[in-house]
């Protein structure tokens, strides 16, 4: 009599233990690596761990292939070549910065040049890029300011190339290409059949289908003042937000605070009360370029360009009267700004 019972218990811990390691050999994988001047964390979840490491080998490898391309800091990247060939010769580059640049241009067109790519005269004039950190003289940045102009940057489709219309132009991707390289390393990870996943760029995030709980992901907003604190939290469902603050680089001088976002109409980093812009769009280049631009609008302009975007919030906090608020556009439900 005893035994159909044991038998049953027996078949019973058998399936038992065959779905834990199933679950077990589903649950994914992570990695954090250093990646484009920044650190990079991927997650693979509801797949088999071995072929989630494969496919996050795979996108970290492109990001490294990105970089290289696009990287200030390697000698030999494409944006180098163009800063220094391209006033004397237009400059064939690849696919991938040719697209970037294109983006880029078109976010200089959108925010009415207060993004722009052709900025790094000015940041070099203020020590943001070698050199030392300080506040230049007036002469130094109208020297600067008159090598600054996206409209003297030429791409042309033919060929793509690109090339300086004005003489001591340089261009740096600072403020676009960590959100192009996350979206290059989602569009492989998507190639490689992968379903969920989340790539964190150096604040530059976009997730696709679920967490490891099964939920969609949910991505904490910083407190601009406080490391450690998150403000607000965001759901991410194809889609990416990204985050410029005044806190990540920057230098104070007689008690001010300049950071490494800078108005190309007035040649010195922003200083309209924005402290931190999170943008929530559909791709990460779109977010990395819109959180940079939106920063330079400030506010009211800010707000406006992003309400004007289909799919595009955003969440831009100002410091007024020594106290931060942060301000909503619609599409949260937010109605009221709240004080941090
Ligand atoms: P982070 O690089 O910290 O994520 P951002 O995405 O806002 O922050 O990019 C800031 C970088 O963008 C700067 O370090 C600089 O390289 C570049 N940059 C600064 N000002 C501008 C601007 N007005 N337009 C385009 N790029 C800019
Ligand atoms: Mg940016």
């Amino acid at each position: 009599m005893k035994t159909p019972m044991i038998k049953s218990r027996a078949i019973f811990a058998i399936v038992c233990v065959f779905l834990m390691l199933s679950c077990a050999a589903r649950q994914g994988e992570s990695d954090i690596r250093s990646a484009m001047g920044t650190f990079c964390e991927i997650k693979v979840t509801g797949e088999r761990t071995e072929s989630a490491k494969r496919k996050i080998d795979s996108a970290f490898r492109e990001l490294e292939r990105v970089e290289s391309l696009m990287s200030l800091y390697c000698s030999s990247s494409e944006v180098n070549l163009i800063n220094r060939e391209s006033f004397r010769r237009p400059v064939a580059v690849s696919c991938d910065t040719f697209n970037c640049l294109r983006e880029a241009v078109k976010y200089s067109e959108l925010s009415g040049g207060a993004f722009d790519v052709t900025v790094l005269p000015v940041l070099r004039a203020w020590g943001f890029f070698g050199g030392l950190l300080n506040k230049p003289s007036s002469e130094t940045i109208n020297e600067a300011c008159s090598a600054v102009g996206y409209l003297s940057l030429e791409l042309s489709e033919r060929g793509s190339t690109v090339r300086f219309l004005k003489p001591n132009m340089a261009i740096d991707l600072g403020g676009i290409g960590k959100g192009y390289g996350c979206d290059t390393a989602v569009a492989v990870l998507q190639k490689e059949t992968c379903l969920n996943a989340l790539v964190n760029l150096g604040g530059n995030i976009y997730a696709f289908g679920h967490s490891s709980s099964g939920r969609p992901w949910k991505v904490g907003l910083r407190h601009p003042r406080f490391k450690d604190k998150v403000f607000y939290s965001v759901a991410l469902n194809n889609q990416a937000v990204s985050t410029s603050g005044d806190y990540e680089n920057y230098f104070i001088d007689e008690g001010r605070r300049y950071s490494h976002i800078i108005d190309p109409r007035t040649g010195c980093p922003v200083s309209n009360g924005v402290i931190s812009v999170s943008v929530i769009a559909p791709t990460a280049t779109e977010a990395d370029a819109l959180s940079t631009a939106v920063f330079v609008l400030g506010l009211e302009k800010g707000m406006e360009l992003v309400e004007s975007m289909e799919g595009v919030k955003a969440v831009i906090i100002e410091e007024r009267d020594g106290s931060l608020w942060a301000n909503f556009s619609r599409g949260f439900g937010e109605k009221r700004p709240i004080k941090l």
